[in-house]
């Protein structure tokens, strides 16, 4: 199914001229490289291009070539639509509706396959590394800044190279993109490990709140500790990933309060635990091993209520991995 699609993308990438890329909201590395990856490709063979996303590309994401041209409205018409990354078209926010979508393109298991041509590879580690397979098979160069832009896609979704579900291939795969001249300790320092001050701050007030129930660790950033911090973003600056250091974590949850009323929720498990199927129940989605889901409500209650479903299914999973 998978190769069809692949044939059908690559016909429409070379046939048509006038293109809409977009990728979902509140967008991380994989997002915006993968979008910045494929829209640099299709410009830099002459096709009239439109990124779009609604929401700011996030400052660490602005050191790449061409984020600039990433837009927050369509202007004018295009003849194929290309979704980058993005599970469900709620993922797309304002451009969520009104819009019929040519090709999806992700790696998400949870995807709806809500386009005419759906390549979803839920085995691939990021939605650049598809990308980056794919690119020259379609016809199309991989310049110098189309290649950082999918190689820090890959490499933030990996957290650098270092998630389960990595492969030797997705290696060899990074080492045609240094060849192709990805800079790889520039990207790692600024979109891997690299955090402002504010950033590392704010850590302090979500470690502080720290808990535990078994296998279960979680906090949560409220918008005061935000403000306190000076942290200008609305995400948990990846403050996710510390918990997962923790060695007797099987899930960790992390809780970020937003101005909005809203609340987002991070998950993220150890293999044989799968946390996409708790973010589904909460309207969101993910991969098995990292879910993300946005709640409307008063945070206590929505982590009171998100920790028992998930405290309920990491034990179901634990019984089923001791059982098989
Ligand atoms: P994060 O916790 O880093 O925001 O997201 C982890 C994973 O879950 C990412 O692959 C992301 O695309 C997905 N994800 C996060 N939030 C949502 C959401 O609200 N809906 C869906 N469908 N997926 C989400
Ligand atoms: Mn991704």
């Amino acid at each position: 199914m998978n190769d069809h699609a692949r044939t059908l993308i690559g016909q429409a990438l070379q046939q048509a001229e006038r293109f809409l890329l977009i990728t979902h909201i509140r967008p991380d590395g994989d997002a915006i490289g993968s979008l910045l990856g494929l829209g640099m490709a299709l410009l830099e063979s002459g096709k009239a291009v439109q990124m779009v996303l609604d929401d700011p590309v996030p400052l660490q994401f602005r050191h790449l070539e061409g984020a600039e041209l990433i837009k927050r409205a369509i202007q004018g018409d295009f003849d194929v639509s290309i979704t980058l990354d993005c599970s469900d078209v709620s993922r797309l926010g304002k451009f969520g509706e009104g819009i019929e979508w040519h090709i999806n393109i992700d790696h998400h298991i949870t995807n709806d396959g809500f386009a005419k041509i759906n390549l979803i590879e839920p085995e691939a580690v990021a939605t650049a590394e598809i990308l980056a397979t794919n690119l020259d098979i379609w016809g199309f160069q991989v310049s110098k800044a189309v290649a950082n832009a999918l190689l820090m896609g890959i490499l933030t979704d990996t957290i650098g190279f270092r998630t389960y579900n990595m492969r030797s291939d997705v290696l060899r795969l990074a080492a045609k993109l240094m060849d192709a001249g990805a800079n790889l300790p520039v990207l790692y320092a600024r979109n891997v490990y690299q955090k402002s001050f504010e950033a590392v701050k704010m850590w302090g007030s979500g470690l502080s709140r720290m808990q535990r129930r078994d296998g279960l660790v979680w906090t949560m950033i409220t918008n005061q500790d935000r403000l306190m911090a000076g942290y200008p973003g609305k995400d948990d600056a990846d403050m996710i990933n510390l918990l997962t250091a923790i060695e007797d974590a099987k899930i960790s949850v992390v809780f970020v309060e937003q101005p909005n009323g809203k609340v987002k929720v991070s998950w993220r498990a150890v293999p044989g635990v799968d946390v996409s199927q708790v973010a589904s129940q909460f309207g969101g989605g993910g991969h098995p091993a990292a879910a993300g889901a946005e709640l409307t409500g008063e945070i206590q209650e929505l982590c009171e209520a998100v920790l028992e479903k998930t405290y309920l299914h990491l034990r179901e999973d634990q019984r089923n991995s001791k059982n098989s």
